[in-house]
């Protein structure tokens, strides 16, 4: 835990309670705050209560001279309107920030050079960082990973001048930056930017513009430039004198550092890392998150050698393209993270042929008619959930289907298809294009269901 001291003695008002919430608020009390928790929910208060927080609704507080307002992330900073809590402080002129910016402030207190690295970006944060904690591991760092994937940021330990191996690798939402007005990372890495939480944040420009300054208070810039909005990002910073590296997949002239192929080549022409039969980095949209946690690491002087056999030690994320293993001849994908037509469309792209689709749920605006390019690749789909009729019509004539109603039937009806397919790797994918919970909980229990169908085959095999 990184006991938060720059609110000693201080009142602090805090909400939203949920596992970063009650985390940031030991850390507070921890630091010698005097904490007051709030949330929307009496179940989250009363755990709040059972863990020995201060708890009182933060309507009856004596705002005059709280020093923070400390949101948690998920809870509506602006739009579609700021929660009540905010527009409280805000009447006040109480700050209103959150965990990354209390974690941004003890560096600054205890260690301000320690190494922190900052991941944002719409799509590929969480492999990214996952990808640079791994790498930096395997060359010898004292990784501490968190933020928006795992661990909250104040239950790792803390940056410290006497741990010059330590190094933070923080996946940050928009959501984060938006409350972290003192990030400052040493290293920022900025995927790329298309419309998303635009809910949230109100419009396009203004959640670019939650991203961007991140990556305008970062010493160095490491930025995917194939979407118009990021590149603006990046030339801005190198115009100011930021240290700025390049990323592109789609051959954008003037990158620092291009993926071709399945080579990650700088503007030189040398190949500095290839993921030539990397399994957990397949696609295009990997040879961007491994191109930036190259750079990344290239940052910090990694030798190239220990950066490829890095790469090739990957594991890869659970439910995005994770690979469960095979079944007789067949390997098996879990890509449930994919609950909409865009993610498909990666893992689509990533097998040239011999596709045995496992797709459906609750189905989102627009279904799979996106993908339709993609749809030769595809052996047979089997659909399963809401989606299955509207789905089926979909497809129509173009791709052999089933409604398979259920995961069960749709796995075994795929690995019976595929193993007596022509194909000599079939793959069957469960790249859903749909959200889970008209069947499932939450997309992580529907790629679980998978994995334990999967390997529950008579004929299945680890990798
Ligand atoms: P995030 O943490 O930003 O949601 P993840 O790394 O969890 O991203 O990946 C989620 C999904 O986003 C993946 O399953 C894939 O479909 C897609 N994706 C991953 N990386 C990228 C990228 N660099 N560009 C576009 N899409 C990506």
């Amino acid at each position: 835990m990184i006991p938060v001291e720059s609110y000693r003695g201080r009142r602090v008002a805090l909400f939203g309670l949920g596992g970063s919430g009650l985390a940031t608020a030991k850390a507070l009390v921890a630091g010698g705050a005097d904490v007051t928790v709030w949330d929307d929910s009496a179940s989250a208060i009363e755990k709040a209560r059972a863990a020995g927080l201060h708890a009182a609704d933060l309507r009856e507080l004596d705002w005059k001279g709280v020093a923070a307002l400390v949101l948690s992330p998920g809870v509506p900073l602006t739009h579609p309107e700021p929660h009540w809590s905010v527009k409280l402080a805000h009447a006040f002129a109480v700050p209103v920030i959150g965990d990354v910016d209390l974690f941004f402030r003890e560096r600054a207190r205890r260690a301000p050079d320690a190494l922190v690295i900052c991941i944002t970006g719409t799509n590929g944060k969480s492999t990214t960082t996952a990808l640079v904690a791994h790498l930096l591991a395997e060359a010898g760092f004292d990784v501490e990973m968190g933020g928006n994937i795992g661990t909250p940021v104040l239950e790792l330990e803390p940056p410290a001048a006497d741990a010059p191996r330590r190094v933070h690798v923080l996946e940050c939402s928009s959501y984060q930056i938006d409350l972290a007005p003192t990030i400052s990372p040493t290293i920022g890495i900025h995927l790329n930017l298309s419309p998303d939480h635009i809910d949230r944040h109100g419009t396009f420009d203004r959640y670019a513009a939650v991203k961007e300054r991140m990556i305008a208070a970062a010493q160095i810039a490491i930025v995917g430039i194939d979407d118009p909005a990021s590149e603006a990002i990046a030339l801005r910073h190198a115009k100011t004198g930021g240290r700025t590296v390049t990323l592109s997949v789609v051959a954008k002239h003037g990158a620092s550092l291009h993926v071709t192929g399945r080579a990650i080549v700088n503007n030189q022409g040398d190949t500095l890392a290839d993921l030539t039969g990397i399994g957990a980095l397949r696609g295009a949209h990997n040879g961007q998150n491994a191109a930036a946690a190259v750079a990344a690491c290239l940052q910090l002087s990694v030798p190239r050698a220990v950066i490829q056999k890095g790469l090739s030690t990957f594991p890869g994320l659970a439910h995005r393209m994770e690979q469960v293993g095979r079944v007789g001849r067949a390997l098996a994908i879990n890509d449930s993270k994919a609950t909409n037509a865009d993610s498909t469309e990666k893992a689509l792209l990533a097998f040239e042929q011999g596709l045995f689709w496992i797709c459906g749920g609750k189905p989102k605006a627009g279904g799979i008619a996106d993908l339709a390019p993609l749809f030769p690749r595809v052996a047979k789909a089997y659909l399963i959930g809401e989606a299955a009729e509207a789905f089926s019509e979909t497809l129509g004539d173009t791709v052999p289907h089933m409604i398979a109603g259920t995961l069960d039937v749709a796995v075994n009806q795929a690995v019976a298809d595929a193993n007596h397919s022509e194909f000599n790797e079939p793959v069957i994918l469960l790249s859903p294009s749909c959200a889970s919970f008209d069947q499932f909980p939450n997309f992580e229990v529907r790629g679980r269901t998978f994995r334990d169908l999967v390997s529950a085959l008579p004929d299945f095999r680890p990798l």
